[in-house]
């Protein structure tokens, strides 16, 4: 009993004011400004209703941040992993176009067979996509010339090509005439070739091009003469 009279020295009275909290007292909660019983607001003066609210409006703003971290964590993933695949792709190409090559082949005529049924079912699909996308070609063009231009000589001008065309009768790389009449986008129409392709580091110059036909063109893509199994 000593002890507890002992307690109540003024030193001691902010504890006791705890322990004697008076349960009826009214307040006004700081958020909604409505007066309540203290018992049901919390330490800053909230009610639950209140409190509740702010706790939500703090896990959505911490959700935004929360997305907003991952999406530009997957993007810059993205980007590295884009990039580890063009540097593994162009260390390992020679074996990676074995690879491909022995792919295709083994699966010749079903591939075939998809393309052509989805050529009858889609037949206008590449002219869409252009249309649909024309910024794309705009890039891709705007790329392409910034690679030939860096990449250039200057031994390819506008007259040099003109004449290459022209002279050109036969495609050096499956002997077939070209035909004259070829419409833009005849596999038997002339184009111009980079022997070592621009992407695998070729020159934009009179000793790197010749003409061949379009078909031999997009099956040699960025592949080298060796690589195709083409022997001039
Ligand atoms: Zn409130
Ligand atoms: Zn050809």
């Amino acid at each position: 009993m000593s002890a507890i009279l002992a307690d109540l020295t003024p030193g001691n009275l902010p504890q006791l004011k705890l322990v004697y909290k008076p349960k009826n007292e009214v307040k006004r909660c700081c958020a909604c400004k409505r007066m309540q019983n203290v018992k049901h607001l919390n330490s800053s003066r909230r009610c639950k209703a209140c409190a509740a609210e702010l706790g939500r409006r703090y896990y959505l703003k911490q959700r935004d941040k929360r997305l907003k971290y991952a999406a530009a964590r997957r993007e810059t993933r993205r980007a590295e992993a884009r990039e580890y695949a063009r540097e593994y792709r162009r260390k390992n190409y020679a074996r990676l176009v074995g690879d491909w090559k022995r792919r295709r082949d083994a699966h010749k005529e079903e591939n075939a067979a998809r393309a052509r049924a989805y050529r009858k079912t889609h037949p206008d699909h590449h002219t869409q996509y252009l249309y649909a996308h024309p910024e794309k070609i705009t890039e891709h063009n705007a790329k392409r010339a910034a690679r030939l231009l860096a990449n250039s000589d200057g031994t390819l001008t506008k007259q040099v090509i003109s004449a290459l065309y022209e002279n050109a009768k036969h495609c050096p790389y499956c002997h077939a005439e070209f035909d004259g009449d070829a419409t833009p986008r005849s596999p038997k129409r002339k184009s111009l070739d980079h022997i070592l392709p621009i992407s695998r580091g070729g020159a934009h110059s009179i000793h790197n091009v010749l003409i061949c036909c379009r078909s031999c063109n997009t099956t040699k893509a960025a592949k080298t003469l060796e690589e195709i199994g083409i022997v001039l």
